[in-house]
């Protein structure tokens, strides 16, 4: 799925935390950069982003919650799930709660 985010710059510069909370839409963006107060600023990035859901539950990686956390390559997927308690199956992934199980599919019951 193809989607370009925004996110936010502080004075002109991107952010640089560990993980880089994106939004779907520049009023999304906007808003935060209101809670974290300027001088944030929403900027559109140049290219669709990936992003991880669990192949059982389907929730996506969002460890922000106010936002969502994308990555750039599958390179740093690999390094960064893991230490979150992700655990990969071949290409699919699985959160931390289907790890521990145990779920019940049909009943969308997980953890
Ligand atoms: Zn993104
Ligand atoms: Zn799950
Ligand atoms: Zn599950």
């Amino acid at each position: 799925m193809a989607n370009t985010c925004w996110t936010l710059t502080h004075d002109g510069e991107d952010l640089t935390h560990d993980l880089v909370v994106h939004y779907a839409t520049e009023a999304q963006a906007t808003e935060h950069a209101t809670v974290y107060g300027l001088p944030h600023k929403p900027r559109q990035l140049e290219g669709p982003c990936l992003s991880v859901d669990c192949s059982c539950c389907a929730y996506v990686f969002d460890e922000d919650e106010e936002g969502f956390v994308h990555f750039e390559s599958t390179t740093e997927i690999e390094q960064l799930l893991p230490e979150h308690g992700w655990k990969c199956d071949g290409d699919i992934w699985v959160c931390p709660t289907c790890v521990a199980g145990p779920c019940d599919r049909e009943a969308d019951i997980h953890g």
